[in-house]
């Protein structure tokens, strides 16, 4: 290395043509090239193997044995108190399952019931719903503008 290659490597940009005739400077910066590439490749484990497994995330922590036998225990006393009541426990569940997937009562009709027994609410009751509404956007207003913990948001 001499004068101008050490001049080069101050202010490449003065005599790039340096760079060319210079085996010197050619080889420094291959050698950087090595150094750079080397500490690219530092190993990495990635971060879900390296941490430890928390007690409800590994398969066979998964308790399906005991939710099944759970399960089975509530189908056992519903079935001894739908025969202690006198029901066979087949027409039961049957009828149990009727009243589930049919109500008697549906959604649509329990919205207009509901609206009727608004329009023919007091004045007062109104006024509340709207109260209500009015306070429940200012919670939630509130809630949002809340300024964030931790940092300082305003910068
Ligand atoms: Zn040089």
């Amino acid at each position: 290395m001499n004068e101008s290659c050490e001049r080069f490597r101050a202010n490449p940009a003065g005599d790039p043509e340096h760079f060319e005739q210079c085996e010197s400077c050619q080889r420094a910066l291959d050698a950087l090239d090595r150094e750079l590439a080397e500490a690219a490749r530092i190993p990495t484990r990635p971060v879900a193997i390296a941490l430890p497994l928390a007690p409800w995330e590994g398969a066979s922590d998964r308790p399906w044995p005991l939710v099944a036998a759970f399960s089975l225990g509530v189908l056992a006393l519903a079935a001894m108190l739908f025969m202690a009541s006198g029901v066979s426990p087949l027409a039961g569940f049957l009828s149990a399952i009727q009243g589930s997937v049919f109500p008697r009562v549906g959604l649509l009709d329990a919205g207009v019931i509901f609206s009727k027994v608004l329009e023919q609410a007091p004045a007062r009751v109104h006024a509340a719903v709207g109260v209500a509404f009015i306070a429940a956007n200012f919670v939630l207003y509130r809630l949002l503008r809340r300024p964030a913990r931790g940092y300082d948001a305003t910068r």
